[in-house]
C-alpha cells in the first residue's frame, strides 16, 4: 500500500520515517511512504497558507486552495497503486470517528491512504467535505495532525505483510475484542515475584486456557465496555461466569 501525510511541517516525520517497522515494511515491498509539503501547494514566497476566520476569533484557519491542490496532487500521484484500486483519504481532527484498530485493519487493505494534518485552529470547513473521512486519535486536542497522522500510520503499518517480522499482531489487544493477557519474559522470579506456573508448564492447551482467562479478566477489570454486546464462545461465557464469581 502507500501512504501519503499532507502536512505543514515534513520535517517532524524525519525519525518516524527510520522507524525498524516501517522501514521493514519498505524493504518487503508492503509499504511506499510519501510526505507532502502542503506548502509547496501555497501561492508567491510567502506561502500564504492560513488566513483570519471569517466572523472574528483567535487563531488562523487553513485555506482550502493549498490543501486542496495538495490532496489533488496526492491522489494524482498513486504510483504503483494498481488501476482502480481502493484509496483513502482522511482529515486528522478531533471531531472526528474515533479511530481503533478495526478502522487499522481496514485501512490496512487499502491500495492508497492519504491523511492530512491540521494546524492552527484547523482547517476551512469545506475541506472536511472533499475527504472521504475525518478521523480522531481521541478526545483530547492536539497542537497539530502531525502526530495523529503518526500514530494511525504506525498502527496501520505494522499490520502490513512483512511489517512485523514473526507476524504476531493477531493475538494483540483488541483484535479479539479484548486485551491481550499478560507477558512475561526472563528471569522466571523477580524481586521474589515469579511467573505463573503453568507458562513454565510447555502445556499448550493449558497455557491457552490461562491466556484467554487472564485476557478476559484483564479486559472486564479495566476495559469492561469491550465486553458490552460482544459475542461469547462458550467457553468464554463459562470462564466470565466464573471469573464474576471470584469477585463477590
Ligand atoms: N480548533 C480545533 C478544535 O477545537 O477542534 C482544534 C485544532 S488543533 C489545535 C490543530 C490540528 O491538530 C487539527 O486540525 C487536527 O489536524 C490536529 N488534531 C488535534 N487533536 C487531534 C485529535 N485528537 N485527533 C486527530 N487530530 C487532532
Amino acid at each position: 500500500m502507500k501512504i501519503s501525510i499532507l502536512t505543514m511541517f515534513p520535517q517532524l516525520f524525519d525519525s518516524f520515517l527510520q522507524g525498524p517497522v516501517l522501514q521493514r515494511a519498505i524493504r518487503k515491498e508492503s509499504l511506499q511512504i510519501e510526505i507532502i509539503d502542503i506548502k509547496d501547494f501555497a501561492p508567491g514566497s510567502y506561502r500564504h497558507i492560513d488566513d483570519s476566520p471569517f466572523g472574528g476569533g483567535a487563531g488562523m484557519v487553513m485555506r482550502c486552495q493549498p490543501v486542496l491542490d495538495a490532496l489533488r496532487y496526492a491522489q494524482g500521484t498513486g504510483e504503483g497503486i494498481p488501476q482502480g484500486g481502493n484509496a483513502v483519504s482522511a482529515a486528522m481532527t478531533p471531531a472526528g470517528r474515533k479511530f481503533d484498530q478495526k478502522t487499522a485493519r481496514s485501512y490496512a487493505q487499502l491500495d492508497h491512504l492519504i491523511l492530512i494534518c491540521g494546524h492552527y485552529e484547523g482547517m476551512d470547513e469545506r475541506i472536511y467535505s472533499r475527504v472521504d473521512e475525518q478521523i480522531s486519535i481521541g478526545d483530547y486536542v492536539l497542537t497539530g495532525g502531525e502526530i495523529a497522522a503518526m500514530a494511525v500510520s504506525d498502527a496501520v503499518i505494522r499490520l502490513l505483510p512483512g511489517a512485523i517480522r514473526d507476524g504476531s499482531t493477531s493475538e494483540e489487544s483488541f483484535e479479539n475484542g479484548l486485551l491481550e493477557y499478560p507477558q512475561y519474559t526472563q528471569p522466571a522470579v523477580y524481586e521474589g515475584e515469579s511467573v505463573p506456573e503453568v507458562l513454565l508448564s510447555g502445556h499448550h492447551e493449558k497455557i491457552r486456557k490461562w491466556r484467554l482467562r487472564e485476557s478476559l479478566r484483564k479486559t472486564l477489570l479495566m476495559r469492561p465496555d469491550l465486553l458490552d454486546g460482544r459475542e461469547m464462545t462458550e467457553e468464554e461465557a463459562e470462564i466470565l461466569e466464573e471469573l464474576a464469581k471470584e469477585r463477590k
